[in-house]
């Protein structure tokens, strides 16, 4: 099917186009150019960029191809994967060198995980000492010695009486723990009822059963329908802020709204609110300060414990070694992972107010314990790279560089607002995610934005996540700001060729 489209050009804050024989054929995107404020008044479609011969991907031989159909990625389609891999060889500190021997700026640590760089001498050493002595602690009947470092090292940097510490290996682990441990105290603490958790559409928690319940990631969970009971849900702020006049009053509502829950559930069956100070899922969503506060009050009211996830705000990015230090607020219980080992180690951690755990101490013929473990938690060479890890951030003040270093990265993302296509730059430290809109005046999401820039990031060298209506960085918190420089003009390169591929003319006659 051609069509010819009866707008003949348009100039958009990035692009001047004559549209004369604009082809539309099978697949569409649509366009606003900047200035239309009602979609559909002056819209324009055109086709969406077909992406195969017009991106240089990575060549897969047929031993890799088949090993690759043997198994499958992360939450996404491994059918995609074959026709873009990204088959990474090796990594050191801000780069990773795919398999034909390509660079790549990771502008994301991995994945929120390699806070110091990939290989960091600091975090080698400390797991060669460890490999030395002992690799393997039965966690069922002993412990190891390095383990109560670790749990010793974590209460120095915990905010408040947070210091009761379980060591796991992975964030779905630290929060699947603190769903039980909070089920469990109620149980012993004289409130049996209490069993509900609250969280947020568009949260993520984790990818096991309860950490996938308290998740709101919608139709990524219907596959596995019926979800565990007793998880309800509220919006985050950013759901419903052009409802509101500012978005201070739409955090106060959001907050607020919890307390309705809380009180229409009845509170004796409310065990636990668990939220992402920055949500990552939903596009870095940055709450005001007010909001935690007016949940902690909340929480502290009606008994129902505050459990931050900070599986990807934790360890210094956000410019303390916690996002509850940087907001200010103290949650009952935290659950971290991912930069606790800067990758060297899967790694997670439930953390606690250590009050609570005084609950699971009684006789051992009244069998109160913890009823709770993991072969691989408390891995010595987890907890001696997660000490290592603390101590090199607070030894090198690496999360007061990383708020210093943070507004500079907000400043240079800030400028790509020229391009007319950025909603807004959110986000704290170094940890910073950016909106894409179609326009900034009707704020249309621009998925397909994000999508070509999937392609044109790994073009250009750079690994970032991008979701497809906003896309995160968080480089390592030793970042210098020439690295930063060299990011953001990576990040740049491919946001204007994604802006010029899902608008080009070329696109629709290819
Ligand atoms: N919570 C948050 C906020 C996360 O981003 C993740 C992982 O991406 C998890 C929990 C689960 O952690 P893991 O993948 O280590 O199990």
């Amino acid at each position: 099917m051609l069509r010819h489209e009866p707008e003949r050009t348009v100039t958009t804050r990035y692009l001047s186009l004559p549209l004369s024989d604009t082809k539309v054929e099978k697949h569409f995107v649509t366009l606003y150019p900047v200035g239309a404020i009602s979609p559909g008044s002056s819209g324009l479609r055109l086709r969406e960029i077909i992406y195969d011969g017009r991106y240089k991907t990575m060549k897969l031989d047929a031993r890799r191809e088949k090993l690759l159909r043997r198994t499958f990625l992360d939450y996404q389609s491994s059918a995609e994967f074959l026709r873009h891999p990204l088959i990474l060889d090796r990594a050191d500190g801000l780069y990773y060198w795919d398999s034909e021997g390509k660079r790549y700026f990771d502008a994301i640590g991995g994945i929120f995980v390699a806070t110091l760089g990939h290989r960091h001498p600091r975090l080698v050493a400390a797991l060669e000492r460890q490999m030395a002595k002992m690799t393997f602690a039965p966690p069922l009947h002993g412990i190891a010695d390095v383990a109560l470092d670790f749990v010793e090292k974590i209460g120095t940097v915990t905010p408040g009486n947070l210091k009761y510490v379980k060591p796991f290996s992975g964030g779905s682990e630290a929060v699947e723990s603190a769903i039980k441990f909070v089920r469990q105290y109620f149980k012993q603490a004289g409130h049996p009822g209490k069993y509900k958790f609250i969280s947020r559409y568009l949260g993520y928690h984790g990818g096991t059963a309860g950490a996938m319940s308290a998740s709101g990631t919608g139709a990524r969970k219907t596959k596995f329908e019926p979800q565990m009971p007793g998880f309800l849900k509220v919006f985050p702020p950013t759901y419903y802020r052009d409802r509101f006049e500012s978005w201070q009053e739409c955090n106060r509502f959001c907050a607020r709204m919890v307390e309705d829950v809380i009180v229409n559930e009845d509170p004796e069956t409310v065990a636990g609110f668990i939220v992402e100070p920055i949500g990552n899922t939903g596009g870095v969503i940055t709450p005001t300060e007010e909001y935690f506060q007016i949940l902690r009050e909340i929480c502290t009211r009606y008994n129902v414990m505050l459990i931050y996830d900070e599986i990807i705000t934790g360890i210094g990015k956000t410019g303390s070694m916690f996002a509850a230090q940087t907001f200010g607020v103290t949650p009952d219980l935290i659950c971290c992972g991912k930069g606790l080992s800067s990758g060297m180690m899967p790694i997670g951690a439930m953390i606690a107010r250590e009050d609570l755990a005084d609950a699971f101490w009684g006789n051992a013929e009244d069998d109160v314990h913890f009823a709770h473990g993991h072969t691989f938690a408390g891995n010595p060479m987890a907890c001696a790279v997660g000490i290592a890890v603390v101590d090199e951030i607070v030894e090198n003040k690496l999360a007061e560089k990383a708020r210093e270093m943070g507004e500079y990265l907000a400043g240079r993302l800030q400028e790509l607002t020229k391009y007319g296509v950025v909603r807004e730059v959110r986000g704290k430290g170094i940890l910073r995610g950016v909106e894409l809109v179609k326009n900034t005046q009707a704020m249309e999401p621009f998925p397909e934005l994000g999508k070509a820039m999937k392609r044109t990031a790994l073009e250009n060298g750079l690994i970032m996540r991008i979701d497809p209506t906003w896309f995160a960085v968080a480089p390592a918190l030793i970042a210098s700001k020439p690295e930063i420089d060299e990011m953001c003009s990576l990040i740049e390169r491919s946001l204007q060729q994604a802006l010029e591929a899902v608008v080009s003319r070329k696109g629709a006659a290819a």
